[in-house]
């Protein structure tokens, strides 16, 4: 038995202790602590806001500084705007990077070896996410005509073999929902489903509209298809007499995967466009394919700041670091306290436009006027699902078992969390690499979002932990612990806003997405479903408004 290396504590015991192990003659068993790192964006500086915030906007600034547009927020929005504004030559732009820089698609590194903390995948771009196509290109992703029914994309960027596979009554199985060597009555039900899917993704409203299609502002407004907003996925399946446990189990990780909702609780309009909407294809890849880097959706985060520098040069561009506290529209523009926690600095950021990038019940306690001119009232705002990611880095890779081999994700039916990816899986190579990152991903549905968020409070590291890695030690009963290095654990309390039904018809968000004269919103939640596709469009989009297009 080899000793437990590096930075984790381990614990050798025994039943009934070490000491009275020698004289049982047991075994002995390694009960494991890692001894995890926990990580929690955003929320010292979101409590600070809530509890002290209102004090400091009293404060006098340390600097003031001018500029045509104020983008508050570097997610996948700002930076979208960003890169937006300075591909079309407009230089005079300051970015804040706010609690998070990158905010979702953030990434870590242990040593060489990056990992995603949020988003990890992005799927192959509709014809409809024109802006992902130019973005994806001006990057170099994609190659050639951004608008070509199949591109080329950047083979180290396109999911290698094997991509996915499910651990399923103590076998890995290489797809998700199988229609072989099942019995032939699921079969049949999962060919309908697939069935109704492909006719779904056809499917064009009375508007001439796609039924689904990502930017989901291009949908189809045609109350055949509006009507399933009242429905729930669950609901939807229902009525479609779709009874399979396991495509029931398929639709449910999938809404847990995409929204951080399950199955009984996500709009069946949201839950159909997982998949209908997208449908994107490659010329050198199979239809369905998605691109991944090791650091996720981090390496898209980076690609664009490059761009943007490039774009801007010889000027830099200008990056505050801190938070807003405060924004309000005067009659020069409009003024935003910017207050950097680490250094103590108060700078008023003063700007012909500014861009809220930021979370809508982030925006609504900053922004003056946010009530009574958007809207933006604690009730009327949208339910933030939390979310556990779990980073692993390994010393080899551990024992498998029989089936499929690992693959980039690997799922567990049955599960109530959502599996791991394998951050080495891009690498070129016959051999596996020495050391891997397998990331974790789990939504905490199976609770409120209050209760969850509470648990997430004062839960120990090592409950955290045990959430966190419930798939791996499922996957790996013995054996995984003996090649943990190090965790980290990344605790995201107000990860995404969830489309539950209604969500077609929520005001709020009609108000905030037209934004006003001189304050302007970006950001996932103003679709209600929180993928990057969503989030850059509204980024870009802002950006369209602010140049005259
Ligand atoms: C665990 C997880 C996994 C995901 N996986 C995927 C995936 O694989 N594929 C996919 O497409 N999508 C995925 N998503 C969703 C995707 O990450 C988001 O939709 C997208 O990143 C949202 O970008 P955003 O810019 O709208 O918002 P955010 O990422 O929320 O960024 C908000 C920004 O606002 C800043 N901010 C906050 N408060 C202030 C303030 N007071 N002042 C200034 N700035 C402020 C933050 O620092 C941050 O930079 C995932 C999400 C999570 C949580």
């Amino acid at each position: 038995m080899s000793l437990p290396r590096v930075d984790r504590r381990t614990l050798l015991l025994a039943a009934g202790g070490a000491a009275g192990l020698a004289g049982q003659g047991g075994a002995w068993r390694w009960i494991e602590q890692p001894d995890p790192q926990i990580y929690r964006p955003g929320m010292a500086d979101g409590h600070w806001l809530r509890e002290q915030g209102a004090a400091l906007t009293q404060q006098l600034p340390d600097e003031t500084l001018d500029t045509g547009v104020a983008i508050l927020g570097s997610g996948v929005a700002g930076l979208s705007c960003a890169w937006q504004l300075a591909r079309a030559g407009f230089r005079d732009v300051v970015l804040v990077q706010g609690p998070e820089r990158d905010g979702n698609c953030a990434a870590g590194q242990f040593g060489a070896l990056a990992y995603p903390r949020g988003a990890h995948y992005l799927p192959l771009p509709s014809m409809e996410s024109r802006h992902v196509r130019d973005m994806l290109h001006d990057t170099g992703v994609l190659e050639g005509d951004p608008y070509a029914d199949a591109p080329v994309f950047d083979e180290m960027a396109l999911v290698h073999a094997p991509e996915e596979r499910l651990l399923k009554d103590g076998r890995w199985h290489d797809e998700l929902l199988p229609m072989q060597g099942i019995d032939p009555a699921l079969a049949a039900e999962h060919q309908r489903f697939h069935l109704v899917i492909h006719d779904l993704s056809q499917a064009v409203g009375r508007d001439g509209k796609k039924a689904f299609a990502i930017p989901r502002l291009l949908s189809s407004s045609d109350p055949a298809f509006v009507a399933l907003d009242a429905l729930t996925m669950r609901d939807w399946l229902v009525q479609n007499r779709f009874e399979s446990p396991w495509l029931r189990w398929y639709c449910d990780y999938a809404c847990r995967d995409d929204y951080g909702i399950g199955s009984d609780q996500a709009s069946a309009w949201a839950g159909l466009h997982y998949f209908a909407s997208r449908g994107g294809r490659a010329a050198n890849a199979d239809p369905g394919a998605v691109l991944t880097w090791p650091n996720g959706l981090g390496a898209l985060s980076q690609k664009l700041r490059d761009r943007i520098k490039q774009h801007l040069t010889p000027l830099p561009l200008r990056e505050l670091s801190g938070m807003a506290i405060h924004v309000q529209e005067n009659e020069f523009g409009t003024e935003s306290l910017i207050v950097d926690r680490a250094s103590g600095r108060v700078v008023r950021l003063r700007a012909r436009q500014v861009v809220l990038a930021m979370p809508l019940m982030v925006a609504a306690r900053i922004l003056a006027g946010a009530q009574s001119e958007f809207g933006l009232s604690a009730p009327a705002l949208p339910t933030y699902a939390p979310w556990l990611v779990g980073n692993v880095l390994l010393e080899g890779f551990p024992r498998e078992r029989e089936g499929s081999p690992l693959a980039w994700d690997n799922v567990i039916y049955g599960s109530p969390a959502l599996g791991y990816v394998v951050s080495t899986h891009q690498q070129w190579g016959l051999a596996n690499p020495r050391q891997t990152v397998f990331t974790t991903y789990r939504s905490l549905h199976d609770m409120s979002s209050a209760e969850a968020r509470r648990w997430l409070l004062e839960a120990s590291p090592d409950a955290l932990w045990q959430s966190a890695s419930e798939d791996l030690r499922v996957a790996y009963p013995r054996g995984l612990w003996r090649h943990v290095c190090k965790v980290e654990i990344t605790v995201r309390g107000h990860a995404m806003s969830s489309p539950r039904p209604g969500l077609l018809m929520d005001r709020t968000l009609q108000q905030a997405r037209q934004g006003g004269r001189r304050v302007h919103f970006a950001h996932a939640d103003l679709s209600g479903l929180s993928v990057f596709e969503e989030a850059s469009y509204w980024g870009c989009e802002v950006a369209k408004r602010l140049l005259g297009c």
